[in-house]
């Protein structure tokens, strides 16, 4: 796949507005925002289901082990990560939601109510460990999530608005994020839609005026149906319209906002949206962070427990591949030692790495097969195979194909009679049963 490039860089967009902005005329949307939430469960074939933001996907091992807790006694003690590095909870009935919410409170991860779905926040999950990145920017992700919360008018974005904040290093740039920021340096921030650099103490400011001119804008748009924008790239000329915008506030905030320079390295460095390698590595300071990955996204209690046991000062960090980074930690060896004996991907040879799954049978009333049991059939027969270099596999219970990544992949897709793998160029094959699919999908993976 290749880099999901910012938009380039367009004086038309930094021109001076002209003429009065149409103002909105009041919320025209109409069918209610049905994204899942904390407090908003969703009714799954299996029971409800909770959505719980961890914004930059910064948990502490005390919140680990606390939701790691509420699943066991509420739900159906799995934590499900998602692939916006975000947790989620299932197999809930209506009895749990009070406990629930109560409990979230005092783990610290309800801090608004009412924006509670709006905290949709990706950040460059090895920030600040590594000394990779232009600058540690985890105290950016946490000031522009407070700063969220405070703004009222922001509790109606849509719960598929998403932030992204990249330290430089290309990870969360090359996601499909409403709004960007990304480091160039300790102090300066590049933002889009609009080619912004600014101040890094300004840049939750410009970050959050984008997202109100995003209100603004998808209030003058709606489709046939009366329908407004869920996402800036939903709206005609959305980028545009919403950067001019967000310049029209900022001038008259008085706050300076720069077209970048083109030709700033920084942007050679964006890469495809791919996973981090898995394993130990050397921080900075000394100690080491162990990636390890999520066998089909689903956390169960006692890796949690590891995780949580491993994991130093600054806790873990979810990725939005399903791959969790315990940080601080101070024996690397017999702490990947124990991910490895609680089944966690530790290596890059990982039968998990690269392979997702839809909820399947018996989560979605859709479905017409289990995929969560059939692709960890398969991930087990396949366990010679050389997965980090091979592409990434989605397993579908039907032809929605949720949670399927962005970018080139095996696409296996359950029918009545079997399964559907094919590889996006062409190739595709019928396959059942666990030897069978395990040829075919090995074979296509590796391309
Ligand atoms: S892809 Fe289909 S079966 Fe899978 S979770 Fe989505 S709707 Fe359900």
């Amino acid at each position: 796949m290749g880099p999901s490039m910012p938009p380039p860089y367009d004086p038309a967009v930094l021109a001076p507005v002209e003429g009065a902005i149409p103002q909105p005329p009041g919320s025209s949307r109409t069918r209610p925002d049905a994204c899942p939430g904390a407090l908003t469960l969703h009714q799954a074939a299996d029971g409800l289901l909770a959505r719980i933001r961890v914004p930059g996907g910064v948990l502490s091992a005390t919140a680990l082990i606390g939701l790691a807790e509420l699943s066991a006694e509420l739900g159906d003690g799995r934590l499900e990560l998602t692939s916006r590095a975000n947790l989620q909870l299932r197999g809930l009935d209506a009895t749990a939601a009070t406990e629930l919410a109560t409990r979230l409170q005092t783990l610290g991860l309800l801090p608004s109510l009412a924006h509670e779905r709006v905290r949709n926040i990706l950040g460059s999950p090895l920030s600040g460990l590594d000394g990779l990145g232009q600058a540690d920017t985890i105290d950016l992700v946490q000031s522009l999530d407070r700063e969220l919360c405070a703004n009222v008018r922001l509790a109606e974005l849509p719960g598929r608005f998403l932030f992204g904040v990249d330290d430089g290093r290309g990870d969360i740039a090359a996601a499909a994020t409403d709004v960007t920021l990304i480091a160039i340096s300790a102090s300066k921030i590049r933002l889009w839609p609009g080619d912004f650099a600014v101040d890094a103490s300004h840049a939750v400011t410009v970050a959050l005026a984008l997202a109100e001119a995003f209100l603004d804008e998808r209030n003058t748009q709606t489709d046939p149906a009366g329908q407004a924008a869920w996402r800036i790239a939903d709206l005609v000329d959305g980028p545009r319209l919403v950067a001019r915008r967000a310049l029209h506030r900022l001038r008259a905030r008085g706050i300076q906002a720069l077209p970048s320079e083109p030709a700033l390295g920084v942007l050679a460095g964006f890469a495809p949206e791919a996973p981090l390698a898995l394993g130990v590595a050397e921080q900075r300071n000394g100690l080491h962070s162990l990636t390890v990955q999520i066998p089909l996204g689903r956390l169960l209690p006692e890796q949690a427990q590891v995780l949580a046991e491993i994991s130093g000062r600054r806790g873990i960090r979810i990725t939005p591949w399903r791959s969790i980074v315990a940080t601080d930690v101070a024996d690397p060896v017999t702490a990947a030692e124990s991910a490895h004996d609680a089944g966690l991907g530790t290596e890059d040879s990982s039968p998990w790495l690269g392979v997702t799954a839809c909820a399947g049978r018996p989560g979605c009333a859709k479905a017409l097969a289990d995929v969560q049991h059939d692709a960890r059939a398969v991930a087990m027969a396949t366990r010679t195979a050389a997965a980090s270099t091979s592409l990434p596999v989605h397993w579908s219970g039907c032809s929605r194909r949720c949670g399927r990544p962005a970018g080139a992949s095996v696409d296996v897709l359950a029918t009545a009679s079997g399964y559907q793998v094919s590889d996006g160029e062409g190739r595709t094959h019928q396959a059942a049963g666990v030897a069978e699919l395990a040829s075919t999908v090995e074979a296509l993976r590796r391309g």
